[in-house]
């Protein structure tokens, strides 16, 4: 068991677990691929270790980038619109594969879903190491999932609880017992807090 901030967290995914389920979805891309030469985009800050670890298990030639949604600043909006970070390359008539670290609700990738109808892509597909399937929400297609999850908070390779827990090369679940219910209800002031995204 590790403790982040206020919070546990108990061992829930191993690293070779992982592994393979990144070598099973980098074995059926390149399948569907064919010869075409795909764009991997992975999605910061998240999504680091999973397209690190993935491109060394895809087995043809691929290209590699990075993009990053941020929110913007200063501006007081009821809809959350998002600007884009890192998209420099011309898209036009390629097979572009957004590698994600999770999909939780959906919210992101209906972001990713807007910022790319602009761009002439050949193909938009979705690959994602883990999926929550009890939290999402909307109805784009998922193309490769590598392991489905219960509708819990995990941390680890390079998903984190309020910064924290991006470093480990595992993935933790977080505790909820009734000791760290107590924990939460009559802990000190600000114990509990903490962002979840
Ligand atoms: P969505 O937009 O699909 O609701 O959530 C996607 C983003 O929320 C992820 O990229 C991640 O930053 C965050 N997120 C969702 N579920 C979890 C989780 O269980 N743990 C952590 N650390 N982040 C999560
Ligand atoms: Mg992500
Ligand atoms: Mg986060």
């Amino acid at each position: 068991m590790i403790k982040l901030h206020d919070k546990y967290f108990k061992p829930f995914v191993s690293a070779k677990e992982i592994d393979a389920a990144l070598e099973r979805m980098a074995i059926e891309i390149a399948e569907d691929v064919g010869d075409e030469i795909p764009m991997f985009i992975g999605v910061l800050n998240g999504s680091f270790m999973v397209v690190s670890d993935f491109v060394k298990k895809y087995p043809k030639p691929c290209e590699v980038t990075f993009i990053k949604l941020a929110s913007y600043e200063g501006v007081k909006s009821s809809e959350d619109i998002q600007r884009l970070i890192g998209l420099t390359q011309d898209l036009t008539g390629r097979t572009v594969i957004i590698l994600e670290d999770i999909i939780d609700t959906g919210k992101t990738l209906a972001e990713i879903h807007r910022i790319f109808k602009n761009e002439n892509v050949k193909a938009l597909k979705i690959a994602t190491l883990f999926y929550k399937p009890e939290a999402y929400k909307k109805d784009f297609k998922l193309h490769y999932i590598g392991i489905e999850i219960p509708n819990k908070f995990i941390v680890g390779y390079g998903l984190d609880y309020d910064g924290l827990g991006r470093d480990l090369p595992e993935v933790y679940q977080i505790k909820q017992t009734q000791h760290m219910t107590n924990l939460v209800l009559f802990g000190p002031p600000g114990a509990g807090k903490g962002t979840q995204a």
